[in-house]
């Protein structure tokens, strides 16, 4: 035999379930979960943004180093061939200078590249931060309606729980404790009555052997087909 207050123990804990599903369907609850997706995701892509513009500002760091040392030997360079008389050596120096003016030229080619891609990265962090602020909001109320659906449901959900802890003491610890362990992996009801005289009430699968089962002995029988309790209702 399932006990009466076991049925009603289970009944209680249906109701939890509703509740706890329709906190879940809450327009609240799901803009909750989006916003905090939105905020993760523009966080993660402000964090890898930082990490660009570090390595631009170093790219940029080394390419001046560059420039500047080549602009002191082009200087050089020029000075020295404006002294220079022989003219096999003046055409090696003028060679040289213009190795170093390409380098030069590169290098300054390079740096304009580097600030251009900061520029770029600059309007990439402004487009998130205009967004940022709405996500944040959004979030914030999401969860103040959240927590005000919770709240609500919050006396309805204590009464029930002092129910569930009163008929407790008056159950079964071994149904109880059976119904506990099947309902973590049973959807809906654990316990469902016979149908028909030789159905389960959950499934609806014919049982075999009836007459000679757990439920003439027991009271109650386990569905071979869904693995709910069926009892003699
Ligand atoms: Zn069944």
């Amino acid at each position: 035999m399932i006990q009466k207050e076991m049925l009603q123990y289970q009944q209680i804990e249906l109701q939890l379930n509703k509740i706890e599903k329709e906190l879940r369907q809450n327009s609240a609850f799901t803009d909750r979960k989006r916003f905090k997706a939105l905020r993760v995701e523009s966080e993660e892509k402000i964090s890898k943004m930082d990490d660009q513009a570090k390595a631009l500002r170093a790219q940029l760091a080394v390419a001046q180093t560059t420039l500047s040392g080549i602009a002191k030997i082009v200087e050089e360079h020029m000075k020295e061939i404006a002294d220079i008389e022989d003219e096999d050596e003046l055409k090696y120096m003028t060679k040289r200078l213009e190795k170093h003016l390409q380098k030069l030229d590169a290098t300054e080619k390079e740096i304009a590249k580097i600030i251009s891609e900061g520029e770029k990265l600059s309007r990439a962090f402004d487009e998130i931060n205009k967004k940022l602020p709405a996500i944040l909001n959004g979030y914030k109320k999401a969860k103040e309606d959240f927590d005000k659906a919770t709240e609500a449901v919050k006396p309805q959900v204590a009464e029930l729980k002092a129910k569930q802890r009163a008929l407790e003491k008056v159950v079964d610890a071994e149904q109880l404790d059976m119904y506990k362990k099947l309902a973590e992996v049973q959807k809906g009801r654990v316990f469902v009555p016979l149908k028909d005289g030789n159905r389960c009430g959950g499934c609806m699968m014919e049982i075999f052997n009836v007459g000679n089962s757990d439920l003439q002995t027991k009271g109650y029988v386990r569905c071979e087909n869904c693995g709910r309790i069926i009892y003699q209702g």
